[in-house]
């Protein structure tokens, strides 16, 4: 029913005219009514005409998009006070900004003085409350009726974090800004988009909400189809194999569709590049199967879910023709080298977000691209988006996010002057007074601090980001790190990008025998005296003895953080070890997560497992097959 939507479609609920579409019409309010007078139309030949019609106007009005993004950045620093204030206004009868003595005052300057930083687990108590069905406003004026569940794989278990029709409209908001820009680069046509994007399951909280991973959340709205559908970038799969209920069959069946709508596909992407690498991993494994279905007409009888079992017989018929073609195509590649555009012959590029905990599968994921560009989506997180990439050009390792100023309002905690800096003073250094959007410092590196629509504020999401350079005025930022320390035994400190670094210097020494680090983590132990760095990696396949004691002794080399050359030289920190897990130990550790209640759409490996993470440790240390001790300190 439209009624039911109304709200949604007729503007965001801040208030602010939606800039989705040119034309006469709101796409949201059009598709709805398309959608919901199809049968009638299709049985009026002046009315489908009409239809067509209108359907053609529903494109999406790029230079339009681009110029309201220029219109917000080009005064930031207004744009975000006066979304400060809206935020407070409408959610001033919050209990949490109650308690805080605002008193209905909304200027930066009396929320600095009365707000205090918080952490995830400050909120805690309160959104748990939500969770347990006190529809009071706790911390928004509107009370949250759902719950998204924060991937959480550095902590080990997925954290609670409100969720509402504003980040749904800032979700949205972000897509349409980030496809302008790169439409305008690399224009895609009106085709389908291969999007590899899975559901968590939901479930209900103990108070009855609805919980589910952020981009389940998402997915699930109606925005998201119209949005996808202005963008050009509608999925090639049916629902049924988005939410299906097993992730392996669901992957195989995105491949099938992938493969039979090969023709129509524009790009391919999911929401991080971990997912595109898995799905074209298992294509490896699985493309002979995917051409008998495609031959015979018949699905494989892996696929057991009857949702998907239905939706797939819609789609799949008899083409011998299209599985000769594919069989050709996928014998006739080097080691699937340029395998997606030798499949999808029509795609411009890859899409997902490739920086930060992605960067590892880049390598891989540019073999399986081949000449295809890929572009690396926007910055965000289960909490809310901040960024978007407005330089598509760039390739993914320098890429950078341009804040949305009226998404949220934002401050930042400056890191340490230097970057290269990388002593314990920068990481133990009393913390600096968190500075506004618009004062940051080109090339210096800060903490984020987010209040946003959701019931966030001053919240430290704890990522560490980089700003280089501006677009007009807002900054363009560079993500750095997770601020957490990963390796810490006594005065090292090593980050995730410590160990990132170290592994991709390692794992250089593999590439004269063909091998690659398909996944890889870290642990502390400190079960003997002295404690020492345990690095866990999963192999493409075997490597001598030789070429690994010599990637140990690399890694222990390449962590050039002077506490941990200093311990390691007077031995306070023991030789570093190098574990090798057998094939599929990965897969066993996202199996586990997705048991958790995760999906693969949000998923990161996580990068280094403590000893709370007891599941994943016994997955890790049950499948070691050769371990190594590092000579490089004698
Ligand atoms: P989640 O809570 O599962 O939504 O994960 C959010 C986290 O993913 C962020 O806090 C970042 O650490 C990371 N992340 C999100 N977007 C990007 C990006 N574009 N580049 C690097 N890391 C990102």
């Amino acid at each position: 029913m439209v009624t039911g939507h109304t709200t949604e479609y007729l503007g965001n609920s801040r208030g602010t005219p939606r800039l989705v579409v040119g034309g006469a019409f709101d796409s949201g309010i059009f598709s709805v009514l398309v959608e919901e007078h199809r049968y009638f139309f299709s049985n009026c030949c002046k009315c489908w005409k009409y239809l067509s019609m209108l359907e053609k106007m529903e494109e999406f009005n790029v230079e339009k998009v681009i110029e309201e993004f220029d219109s917000l950045t080009k005064d930031a620093g207004r744009v975000q006070k006066e979304t400060l204030q809206k935020i407070l206004e409408e959610n001033a009868g919050a209990e949490y900004l109650q308690k805080l003595g605002l008193n209905g005052r909304t200027d930066p300057e009396s929320f600095k003085a009365c707000v205090p930083l918080v952490t995830h687990q400050d909120l805690e108590p309160y959104i748990q409350r939500i969770a347990d069905g006190d529809a009071s406003p706790i911390l928004t004026g509107k009370p949250i009726a759902t719950i998204s569940l924060s991937s959480g794989t550095t902590q080990g278990k997925p954290k609670f974090v409100p969720f509402n029709d504003e980040l749904v409209e800032s979700t949205m908001q972000i897509y349409r800004t980030s496809f302008a820009f790169r439409n305008r680069e690399f224009p895609i046509g009106n085709g389908k988009a291969l999007q590899f994007i899975y559901s968590s399951k939901q479930f209900k909280t103990k108070g009855g909400l609805t919980a589910g991973t952020a981009t389940t959340n998402i997915y699930r709205t109606s925005q998201f189809k119209n949005t996808m559908k202005a963008i050009q970038s509608q999925c090639c799969s049916p629902d049924e194999i988005i939410f299906g209920p097993d992730f392996h069959q669901s992957l195989y069946c995105h491949l099938l569709c992938g493969l039979i709508y090969r023709d129509e596909v524009e790009f391919v992407c999911s929401t991080f590049a971990h997912s595109i690498v898995h799905a074209f991993r298992t294509f490896e494994q699985v493309w002979e199967e995917l051409c008998t279905d495609i031959r015979d007409g018949v699905l494989t009888s892996r696929v057991t879910a009857p949702s998907i079992q239905t939706a797939m017989s819609k789609l799949l018929k008899p083409n011998p023709t299209l599985a000769d073609l594919i069989y050709k195509k996928c014998s006739g590649l080097s080691n699937w080298y340029g395998l997606i555009p030798e499949l999808f012959p029509h795609a411009k590029y890859v899409y997902g977000i490739m920086t930060g905990s992605m960067e590892p599968y880049l390598k891989k994921l540019r073999h399986y691209a081949g000449e295809l560009p890929l572009l690396s989506a926007d910055y965000g997180s289960s909490e809310g988006w901040i960024g978007a990439n407005v330089n598509p050009r760039l390739p993914p390792e320098s890429v950078t996010y341009a804040v949305l100023p009226d998404i949220g309002y934002f401050e930042f905690i400056p890191i340490r002057e230097n970057s290269e800096d990388r002593t314990e003073a920068t990481f133990l250094c009393a913390e600096s007074e968190p500075v506004g959007l618009t004062e940051v410092k080109d090339g210096d590196e800060y903490e984020i601090i987010v209040t946003n629509f959701a019931g966030l504020y001053r919240y430290r999401l704890g990522d560490v980001l980089k700003v280089v350079g501006f677009h007009n005025s807002t900054p363009k930022l560079q993500f750095v790190c997770r601020r957490n320390l990963l390796l810490t035994i006594n005065i090292d400190k090593n980050t995730e990008r410590d160990l990132q670094l170290a592994v991709e210097e390692a794992g250089k020494l593999l590439l004269g025998e063909k091998l690659e680090v398909v996944d890889f983590t870290s642990h502390v132990d400190i079960t003997a005296d002295p404690g020492h760095y345990v690095i866990f990696w999963e192999l493409s396949s075997e490597a001598s003895e030789e070429i690994l004691s010599d990637c140990c002794n690399c890694l222990d080399r390449s962590f050039v953080d002077a506490g941990y050359l200093s311990s390691r030289k007077v031995k306070t920190i023991g030789a570093l070890e190098l574990r090798i897990v057998r094939r599929g130990t990965f897969q066993k550790i996202l199996d586990h997560y997705l048991g958790l209640g995760g999906a693969v759409s949000q998923f990161k490996t996580p990068r280094c497992v403590g000893p709370s993470n007891n599941t994943v440790l016994q997955i890790l240390c049950g499948n070691v097959v050769k371990s190594y001790f590092s000579t490089a300190f004698g």
